[in-house]
């Protein structure tokens, strides 16, 4: 038997030899026989041939090694009886289809070795007619394909797994080449598109999209593969509901295909539960709109109608306690004192009340600046003064030179807040008890700290003290919303209102505000306190358009303190234009809110007039948001005047704009 192996060199010489022999010669010379057998030696696959009965007439030595049988003991046997356990039926077939039909065929087996572990062989099965005898004879070439075939079965088993995680992911996959024909869509994106997947692969987007939805998707992918981040928002029908699916998409440039072109990926995530959350939360911000301007709306009206009786009560009380002609006796001015004091607590409820909706809508305008901390602690002391003599409370002052110092504030605001707490310093006092005003600047912070000697806050009522409406107890009265007022206002200035309190030796109230700069700051325009005289030999005619005949009643009452004032007054705003054409007025008091047309279509309609252009008008009216003032004073009102009126802030402003006409 020649040598298993030979080197490539001699095989290849071989094989040139038998091309020859085949061409020179029928019958094979002795050495060409030699040459055969070597040859048949030499492969590395098992080699047999069968003759027609079945019976071997050669096997190779790698047969002979793999089946452990010896070549003597085989040649001249027939295939049952030498392999009697491995003739399948698929065998028996594939042999006799070659013998009888000279038909070639290929058969592959798969075999359990001994370990458990598989091995897979293939037969070709070549026909041929042996050339002495004219014998059918088949030439069965057996190769081991274990390598092969395992390798391919891995190859199919990791494509199958990923697959299944592409499957798996809770998101749309598609992958396209450059032409945009899908090269691979997950499941979960077919049932959108409609299409099994294995028929969408293959297609073009544009045939599956639609050329409208195709064409929007083809700027993302130029972004992807120029190489920049390529998202978009997407609505697909719900294939599972009767809705539509919100998509965020990812467009990524993919990797070369084989061939060289280009490719991209677009991946799909469902963002739908975010969109509706998205859409809740825009509904719910609208609803709270809403509902604040429907707030907003309800607060204008009842500041309007609290106002008009607030006008009377405390207009003829100013009256009554300050008639120079008829002076009460001091009963009597004692009971006026009370019904003002009672009224003014009413407006201040009214209008803390106001604020309170206000801040809390957001709609509270502050108007911040630096300013000196000085003017605003002496002009509170000043006002709260009467009110601690007559309790009585010693007021202890704050070092001056502490004071000097500017703070961020709304001055106005920050009057409101002081008046607050040195108010209820002195109410929830004892009698001849003290209220010690300090301050404490610092660089970034300025602390203002306002303390009584009272009965002092339990940790509960510190706790509630700031809440709106939270009563301490039926042995405080309080106002109610003082301080939770205070609190949004600090707040809104960016300071802080605080509480430190021991029971039975008191309580600290504490303002913290942001410093300022100190600044050589303009003082602010005071009210220009001078009376002025009018010039009492010259009537001046002022008319009042007014529907409400009370209101009318106390104007008429309140300037006739005002000597040189000829006072008119009208409910019909169209029968002013008359009254004003007839005789001019050198002042127009307008009430906002009229009959026919308002205040401020009146004051266009006389300004038309040439003889009534430079009249100046005042607004009179129980509208005292910030935003109706903002309107009137662009209107063209020389000042607005809020009901209930203050007698000389009236006759203040009516001599003002009297003077010089
Ligand atoms: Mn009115």
């Amino acid at each position: 038997m020649g040598p298993r192996l030979k080197p490539a060199r001699n095989r290849r010489a071989t094989y040139k030899a038998s091309a020859r022999v085949r061409r020179r010669a029928p019958l094979p010379h002795a050495a060409d026989l030699h040459t055969y057998q070597m040859v048949t030696n030499s492969i590395a696959d098992m080699v047999s041939v069968v003759g027609e009965d079945e019976v071997y007439r050669l096997v190779n030595d790698a047969w002979c090694r793999e089946t452990g049988l010896k070549r003597e003991d085989v040649i001249g046997r027939s295939v049952t009886e030498v392999l009697p356990g491995s003739i399948t039926p698929e065998r028996r077939r594939a042999l006799s289809d070659c013998l009888d039909h000279q038909r070639p065929g290929v058969l592959r087996d798969v075999f359990t070795r001994p370990g458990g572990t598989l091995r897979y062989l293939e037969t070709t099965y070549a026909p041929f007619a042996e050339p002495v005898q004219g014998v059918r004879c088949a030439a069965l070439v057996t190769r081991d394909v274990t390598a092969e075939e395992t390798a391919a079965q891995a190859t199919q088993t990791a494509h199958a797994r990923m697959l299944a995680l592409l499957d798996a992911f809770p998101g749309f996959m598609a992958a396209c080449d450059e032409q945009h024909r899908y090269t691979y869509v997950n499941e979960r994106l077919a049932r959108v598109l409609g299409l099994p997947a294995r028929e969408i692969v293959g297609q073009l987007a544009s045939d599956v999209l639609g050329e409208q939805r195709f064409l929007i998707n083809l700027p993302q992918v130029e972004r992807a593969w120029r190489g920049e981040p390529s998202m978009a928002e997407r609505q697909y029908p719900d294939p599972a509901g009767s809705g539509d699916l919100d998509l965020e998409v990812h467009y990524v440039a993919g990797a070369p295909l084989a061939d060289g072109r280009r490719s991209y990926y677009v991946f799909g995530i469902d963002i739908s539960d975010r969109k509706q959350a998205q859409q809740a939360l825009i509904a719910a911000k609208e609803e709270a709109e809403r509902a604040n301007r429907a707030k907003s709306r309800f607060m204008s009206l009842m500041s309007h109608e609290l106002r008009t009786p607030m006008n009377a009560i405390l207009g003829f009380g100013q009256l009554l306690r300050s008639d120079p002609l008829h002076p009460l006796t001091p009963d009597q001015q004692q009971y006026v004192d009370e019904i003002l004091v009672g009224g003014r607590h009413l407006l201040t409820l009214i209008n803390d009340v106001l604020d309170l909706g206000r801040i809390e809508s957001g709609r509270l305008a502050m108007a911040m600046a630096p300013v000196a901390l000085r003017p605003i602690v002496e002009e509170c002391l000043a006002l709260i003064a009467p009110l601690a003599q007559q309790r009585p409370v010693r007021l202890l002052l704050p070092e001056p030179d502490s004071l000097q110092c500017h703070v961020h504030t709304d001055p106005l605001r920050l009057k409101q807040v002081l008046l607050n707490l040195l108010s209820n310093a002195i109410k929830y006092n004892r009698r001849d008890g003290d209220v010690t005003v300090r301050c404490v600047p610092g660089r970034e912070q300025v602390e203002l700290r306002i303390s009584d000697t009272g009965v002092g806050l339990t940790p509960d009522q510190r706790q509630r003290l700031f809440v709106a409406f939270e009563r301490l107890g039926s042995s405080l009265e309080g106002s109610g919303i003082g301080l939770a007022l205070s609190r949004q206002l600090m707040r809104a200035m960016g300071g802080e209102i605080g509480v430190d309190s021991e029971l039975d030796i008191g309580s600290t109230f504490w303002l913290r505000l942001r410093a300022a700069p100190s600044q050589a700051g303009a003082a602010p325009a005071a009210l220009d306190a001078t009376p002025v005289a009018l010039d009492a030999l010259r009537r001046h005619r002022v008319l009042y358009v007014e529907d409400n005949e009370v209101n009318a009643l106390l104007m008429r009452a309140m300037l006739a303190r005002l000597p040189g004032v000829q006072f008119e007054h009208t409910v019909s705003p169209l029968q002013a234009i008359e009254m004003a054409r007839a005789a001019r007025p050198d002042l127009l008091l307008l009430d906002i809110q009229l009959p026919e047309i308002d205040g401020f279509e009146l004051l266009r309609r006389l300004r038309t007039d040439p003889a009534m252009g430079h009249v100046p008008a005042i607004a009179v009216s129980a509208g005292a948001m910030p935003a109706d003032i903002e309107r009137a004073l662009q209107a063209g009102f020389a000042a607005y005047l809020t009901k209930p009126l203050d007698l000389s802030e009236l006759l203040h402003a009516v001599q003002q704009h009297l003077r010089g006409r």
